[in-house]
């Protein structure tokens, strides 16, 4: 075994790299960027080293500077994690030529896989079964427009050098070919530097399932498939293990299939072959075909973990280190059942748009296996992929297994920057996914339900006012000081809400869609008389709510706030710097509470700046287009008389 190693990758997976080496008691030394000095896998290496700055091209795809690294630390081999430099072939032959181990296959493995037009030639001549469709080197328009009319429509083109679902298109009409195959070109042509595609038939209601293998670089060994069926533009959302409906007979034939395209490419480690599925009439074992073969380890290989009692990343140390297989394949056997959810900084509302933030509140529930690159006060910078964790559960029944994903999502906090949460916890309770029935078009086809049952409650609005008003604060026993009014009203940046204290524990919240009663007792929250999962967490962002259909408010700017105090609040002050889009009122017009006065951007939000008081405006003190300061007075109402 080695005694250090190199992790040329950052967030979560070089954290859980890092755990199994510590745990075989082997040293790591991490990389990282400018922007991941405080980063948590730096923190969790035995050892770490500056590779330059933020940009991937400029540090984690810098081979010279990764290898020096491992050479200047003694550390005796790389691990890729996946992406960054993962599938690169030259990368591998450098760390050879270094002197040092790369853990993982080898550079004409990866080579061979490495273009998915030449895999499926491969692939075919190795008896794997592989998608109908046209791979061949002839890229003239008219041909492959020939091509496929021969395959029949609906039709895929795809980039012989693509990933992550990009240089891919759908084609479901002849006259739309031409238009499709210049634009997937010209996509393959940027990500890619290559501009070649290969024609499939697209497959009809497909599944995506998948099979881990594991190779000696002679032999190989499958651990069973993985079904990731459950995808947002051709990208995974929740993995599980095994495939639901999958048939002994259907399982035999895929793993067969998967071994040998393993073994004729001489395959050494950890890798992936993806195949498409037609589910259209059930699972069955001449209905898949392959699609491409990763040759790292997968995002998604703890599913396979939890049902096989197999640590991966062991077995890529050991059979880096010149172990040989640590398992037989009639040694290897399926426990239970396993899901992943995919935990993305991201907008779903958007469109899946990658966000990015501090998180100024972050709590995992135990009881489900969590794999992170942050923590709280940590940042998701525009830099890197905006994933925040992977939560993984498992149970004896698949039934019990997705229970458990939902539990351990509805538990988990996060505060800083929207998330998809609640978009997880809303498809761990669609109907098609919890009875197995599912499909790559899924969450295309429900996605506004799923969207909307993502929406928090008015519950949880009530509980957040609660929240903000400082009435959840443990220290203030009963929710009641001398000093608060018995009845006020609750601003937050874009929004407000009268709130009535009762008694000890008792509140009246009244929103938009009329008054709700809160009563509290320690941390048990009833609302309108139900017990409420719900909690509640302040932190320096603001005020969240957390359970299905999570909230956050953040509170107004404290210059604003003690304005309000007063209840006279006269002047509207600017709570951040930034720049006035919009005044939406003149001198001498009423205004009532909550109204709009005007837009700030700020951060690239827009906040509204509303009345805290009915009254009349005395006063407009910027305009549409000025930068102003925080703090500076935006718009002045007309003194009330007492
Ligand atoms: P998987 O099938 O394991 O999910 P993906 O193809 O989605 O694999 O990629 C795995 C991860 O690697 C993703 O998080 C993606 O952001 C990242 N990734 C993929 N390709 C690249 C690349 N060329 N450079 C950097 N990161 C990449
Ligand atoms: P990438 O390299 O981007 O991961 P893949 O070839 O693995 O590309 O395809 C990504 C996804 O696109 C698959 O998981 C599946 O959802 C869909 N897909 C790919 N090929 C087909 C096909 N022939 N028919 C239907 N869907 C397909
Ligand atoms: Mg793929």
């Amino acid at each position: 075994m080695f005694q250090k190693i190199l992790i040329a990758n950052r967030g979560e997976i070089a954290c859980r790299v890092i755990d199994t080496a510590r745990r075989l008691g082997v040293r790591t030394v991490a990389v990282f960027s400018d922007a991941d000095r405080a980063a948590r896998h730096v923190a969790m290496a035995d050892e770490a080293v500056h590779i330059g700055g933020p940009a991937p091209k400029d540090s984690y795809l810098r081979g010279d500077a990764i290898i020096r690294a491992a050479l200047d630390t003694g550390a005796q081999a790389i691990h890729p994690g996946y992406g960054f430099l993962s599938e690169n072939p030259d990368f591998v032959d450098a760390v050879t030529a270094a002197g040092l181990v790369f853990i993982g296959p080898s550079a004409s493995a990866i080579r061979k896989m490495g273009l998915k037009d030449a895999a499926k030639v491969l692939m075919a001549e190795a008896g794997v079964p592989v998608v109908p469709g046209y791979h061949g080197s002839d890229q003239d328009p008219a041909h492959l427009e020939a091509e496929a009319t021969q395959i029949g429509y609906p039709v895929l083109i795809k980039a012989v050098a693509g990933g992550g679902g990009k240089g891919m298109r759908l084609v479901e009409r002849p006259g739309d070919f031409a238009a499709a195959l210049q634009s997937a070109q010209g996509e393959a042509a940027t990500a890619f530097g290559n501009p070649a595609v290969l024609i499939e038939k697209y497959i009809q209601r497909p599944r995506h399932i998948e099979v881990q293998v594991f190779g000696d670089g002679t032999d190989a060994v499958h651990l069973f498939e993985r079904d990731c069926s459950l995808q947002r533009r051709h990208q995974k959302v929740i993995e599980e293990a095994p495939a639901p409906g999958m048939t002994p007979e259907m399982r035999q034939a895929m793993g067969d299939a998967a071994v040998r395209a393993a073994e004729a490419i001489g395959y050494s480690g950890a890798g992936t072959i993806e195949f498409i599925v037609d589910g259209s009439r059930g699972l069955r074992p001449d209905g898949f075909w392959f699609m491409e073969m990763n040759t790292r380890l997968q995002v998604e290989h703890p599913v396979t973990e939890a049902i096989t009692g197999v640590d991966l990343v062991e077995w890529q140390l050991r059979v880096a280190s010149g172990e040989p297989l640590p398992a037989r394949q009639e040694e290897l056997s399926i426990r239970g059942h396993a899901f992943e959810a995919r935990l993305y900084a991201e907008d779903v509302p958007a469109g899946f748009l990658p966000a990015t933030g501090r998180l100024a509140h972050l709590h995992f529930p135990e009881g489900a296996r969590i794999e992170t690159g942050v923590r709280q006060g940590d940042t998701i910078s525009p830099w890197y992929d905006p994933m925040i964790a992977k939560v993984v559960t498992c149970g004896p029944t698949r039934a019990i297994a997705l229970r458990g994903l939902e539990a351990a999502l509805v538990d988990t906090e996060v505060a800083g920057s929207v998330t998809n949460l609640d978009f997880l916890i809303a498809l761990t309770r669609h109907a098609g996914f919890q009875a197995g029935d599912v499909d790559t078009g899924l969450i295309g086809r429900d996605l506004d339900a799923l969207v909307a049952a993502s929406e928090p409650q008015p519950a949880a609005r009530a509980l957040a006012v609660i929240g903000l008003a400082g009435l959840a604060d443990p220290s203030v026993k009963g929710g009641m000081t001398l000093w608060q009014p018995l009845r006020r009203t609750i601003h937050w940046q874009d929004g407000h809400a009268v709130l009535e204290v009762l008694g000890p524990g008792a509140a009246r919240v009244t929103l938009d869609d009329g008054p709700h009663e809160v009563r509290w007792q320690g941390d048990r929250w009833w609302v309108d008389g139900s017990l409420c999962r719900h909690r509640i967490a302040a932190h320096d962002g603001g005020i969240s709510v957390f359970g299905a259909g999570s909230l956050h408010l953040a509170p107004l700017d404290p210059l604003d706030r003690r304005g309000d105090a007063g209840a006279g609040a006269a002047l509207t002050l600017s709570p951040m710097p930034g720049l006035v889009k919009s005044v939406d009122v003149s001198a001498g017009q009423a205004v009532k509470a909550g109204d709009r006065l005007a837009v700030l951007e700020a951060m690239k939000m827009e906040h509204s700046l509303t009345a805290a008081r009915d009254g009349v405006v005395a006063e407009v003190l910027a305009a549409a287009g000025d930068q102003v300061e925080a703090g500076a007075p935006l718009i002045r109402l007309e003194e009330q008389d007492a």
